[in-house]
């Protein structure tokens, strides 16, 4: 399959049009223009390349990919590593940011909400990256902390009274803590990210709304894992999400 294909194909489905992101979404680095094995996983960091490479990759596709804004732009030192090795070995890297957390059936949210079992409702009015929506039956505070371990396989770092009951959650994969001051006041019982700041801890506190830190990198295994299965149908492509454990 010729690499264009996939990113004409992924582009459309993802709607990258409609993102002003923090990054290049789509083809970041080209290697070979005929994909036959592609790798996903969450961040194009060294060993995930190395790794995936040893699978016989040609093309890896990721969340996290590379030139982000702000950053330095020059191709140097840990940068330039990463770099030479997927030009030596010729493999394309494909990143999809923002498009893959929002996208209604194969984003970060939506799948997370899927392995955990939240039924999404609503987008927030003023940040549509926010999930709106509910459990599939209440319980303590304690019991869902647990259900998300045993789901994510990494326990939560939580924040609330552990007998508080909850029904009504939002949620947003990644480093959405900041985004904790648009939802407090919106009738939630808890809201659930990938990580979590200082403060975070006090607004939970005092709007008594709990907070769950369930992990960057596990809230966001699922998007590049559900468009690996998709990519697998479609195109009749062979693909493996390869899992790099990160404590954050
Ligand atoms: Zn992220």
């Amino acid at each position: 399959m010729h690499i264009n294909s996939i990113i004409e194909y992924l582009d459309n489905l993802l709607e990258v049009n409609r993102f002003n992101d923090y990054c290049p979404n789509g083809l970041q680095v080209h290697g070979r223009d005929d994909v036959k094995k592609l790798v996903a996983g969450v961040t194009a960091s060294m060993e995930f390349l190395e790794r995936a490479h040893q699978q016989g990759a040609d093309t890896v596709l990721v969340h996290h990919g590379y030139f982000w804004k702000n950053e330095i732009p020059t191709i140097v030192g840990l940068k330039k590593k990463r770099i030479d090795f997927l030009l030596k070995h010729e493999i394309n890297l494909i990143a999809y940011h923002l498009p893959l957390d929002a996208h209604p059936i194969y984003g970060n949210n939506a799948q997370l909400a899927k392995v955990l079992g939240f039924r999404q409702q609503s987008s927030l009015a003023l940040q549509p990256l926010v999930s709106v929506g509910s459990l599939a039956q209440a319980m303590s505070l304690k019991q869902l902390s647990q259900h998300i371990q045993h789901k994510l396989a990494r326990q939560p770092l939580v924040i609330g009274q552990e007998n508080k009951m909850i029904k009504k959650i939002a949620w947003c994969t990644g480093a959405a803590q900041g985004y904790f001051a648009d939802v407090w006041d919106q009738d939630i019982d808890a809201y659930l990210s990938g990580e979590i700041s200082e403060n975070t801890v006090h607004t939970a506190n005092e709007s008594g709304v709990a907070y769950i830190s369930a992990g960057h990198h596990a809230t966001e295994r699922y998007g590049p894992m559900a468009l690996a299965q998709l990519l697998a149908q479609e195109f009749s492509l062979p693909t493996e999400f390869i899992d790099i454990d990160n404590p954050v």
